[in-house]
């Protein structure tokens, strides 16, 4: 059996073919350390794009959207510009036994784009998007915002997430959470082939009728696990011409009673489909509760749901897709920050809402940039279409999914940082006594003990086979990587 059958065969298929597959020599595990690394051959093969320290390109490329992990250094940057290119990369890093690490958009919460000595595969000049008909193929490196570009003016939605600046890459590979996930699934949910140049050095087009498994892992088992995905395909949703959206606020005094609302607006079952939204508490400048979302139906009929609320500010319109998804931009603060998140699976309690706001009206910023967030992502509506084995991503019984973060500034001493860590540690231990430590595998938080299981779930065995099989030496690891079974 050839290992592209073998490739198709799937994960269920016994133990014989696993033990076929242990047979693929893992040369990146065997090979020796080697320190006389081929680098010449590499910077050939990539047309002179390989970058080192010292070099004024390599600061700028190697920095991650959390400044909390700007310190690693990795031992150079590759910039390819082609599926040829990276495949020629991942083949030399192999051979040169040195661990690969691929970067779309760079927004990893847990710095997982970042490397201290490894090869840093910068994906930036691999950013097109092309849109035939109700299909959109990127490129490995292209973002939200190139999406966004390609489909402006049309009728047409990709559901992406909120960050303009994040890679599609990183988004889709654990799942895809934003504006319109209760009305049109999650972005895994959307992807129909992808490319993948996998940890052994081969390539895979994946489809449900080709490479099933890997394409399974590819929809929301995370990045960096099976190797570099070098191009995805996805079917985009036709959605009506103008679509009602609408942008709340709440003063601090009256958190609680904000939250229990929107929290009884959002499990009504009559919304569940029609109606999106992420509501959430900040800190900076002056505490607030928001909440923003999507309504697939007459903006007279959000105009009254959201009165109901008796919000401070209430902002409400009709626009073509695009344009709602440009009004919810978000972007990075270029700050370092740690987060956590967990996935819910009840309704939120009011319990839960008044702790919350008693935990974040005594937060007390250590200095002035300082700051927490606790945003939650309405669930339970297209995404539950899916049971948790159809694609890597588990979390389809989800209610909410939360995030939770505490930002500080590149200039302030450690003790603000510390302070930051221990009011978020404080913050989870009293959530997820409520709503359980389930996390969402695209919000990644390196202090999560049994990480497998709170990402993953049952799909986690699965994941480690399709591992064994497509990257069996290790050439992609990182500290939450799947480990080969
Ligand atoms: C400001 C901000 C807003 C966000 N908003 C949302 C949101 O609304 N919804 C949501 O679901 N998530 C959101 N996220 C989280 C985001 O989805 C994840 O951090 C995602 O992994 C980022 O992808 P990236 O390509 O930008 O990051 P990267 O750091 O480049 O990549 C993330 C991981 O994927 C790997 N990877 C990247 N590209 C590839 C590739 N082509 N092939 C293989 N592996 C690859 C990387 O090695 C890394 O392990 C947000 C993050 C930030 C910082």
């Amino acid at each position: 059996m050839d290992r592209r059958t073998v490739l198709r065969a799937g994960a269920g298929a016994g133990a014989g073919l696993a033990a076929g597959l242990w047979a693929v020599p893992a040369r990146a595990a065997t090979a020796a350390a080697r320190k006389d690394r081929d680098w010449a051959a590499l910077k050939r093969l990539l047309g002179g794009r390989l970058y080192f320290p010292g070099d004024p390109r390599f600061a700028p490329l190697n920095l991650p959207a959390n400044h909390l992990y700007s310190h690693r250094v990795p031992a150079a940057i590759a910039c390819p510009r082609s599926h040829e290119d990276v495949l020629a990369t991942v083949e030399w890093a192999g051979r040169n036994a040195i661990g690969v690490v691929p970067r779309s958009g760079g927004h990893s919460y847990a710095g997982y784009s970042t490397s201290d000595g490894g090869l840093l595969v910068h994906l930036g000049g691999m950013r097109d998007v092309t849109v035939k008909g109700t299909t959109l193929t990127a490129g490995a490196g292209a973002r939200l915002l190139d999406v966004h570009a390609a489909l402006k003016g049309t009728d047409l939605l990709l559901p992406g997430g909120y960050c303009p600046d994040i890679g599609v890459g990183g988004l889709v590979l654990g799942g895809g959470i934003g504006p319109a996930t209760r009305s049109h699934g999650l972005t895994c949910d959307s992807l129909t082939a992808t490319t993948v140049v996998t940890g052994d050095a081969y390539t895979a087009h994946c489809h449900e009728n080709s490479n099933p498994e890997l394409f399974w892992a590819c929809r929301g088992g995370a990045g960096s696990n099976f190797g570099i995905n070098t191009s995805f395909t996805f079917g985009l949703h036709r959605v009506p011409k103008a679509t009602a959206w609408y942008d709340l606020s709440w003063e601090w005094k009256n958190a609680a009673r904000a939250l229990k609302g929107l929290a009884e607006l959002i499990a009504d079952p009559r919304y569940r489909r029609n109606l999106t939204c992420r509501f959430g508490l900040r800190t900076a400048g002056g505490r607030r509760v928001y909440a923003q979302g999507l309504f697939f139906g007459p903006e007279q009929t959000l105009r009254k749901l959201t009165a109901l609320l008796r919000p401070r500010t209430s902002v409400t319109g009709t626009a073509g897709i695009q344009d709602c998804m440009h009004r919810f931009y978000e972007t990075a603060p270029g700050d370092p920050y740690l987060a956590g998140s967990i996935v819910a699976g009840a309704d939120l309690g009011a319990s839960v809402a008044d702790g919350l706001v008693d935990a974040l009206g005594s937060w007390k910023p250590a200095s002035p940039a300082s700051r927490a967030t606790v945003s939650f992502f309405a669930m339970g509506g297209a995404d539950t279409a899916l049971r948790p084995a159809d694609t890597a991503y588990v979390h389809r019984d989800a209610t909410f999914i939360v995030d939770l973060a505490a930002y500080w500034s590149d200039t302030d001493p450690s003790r603000v940082a510390d302070a930051g860590r221990h009011r978020l540690q404080g913050l989870y231990r009293g959530l997820s006594k409520d709503l359980g430590t389930d996390a969402y595998q695209n919000f990644p938080d390196p202090g999560l003990k049994d990480w497998q299981t709170a990402y993953y779930g049952k799909n986690y065995a699965r994941l480690q086979t399709v591992k064994k099989t497509v990257d069996p030496g290790g050439l992609f690891r990182y500290p939450q990587g799947i480990t080969p079974a």
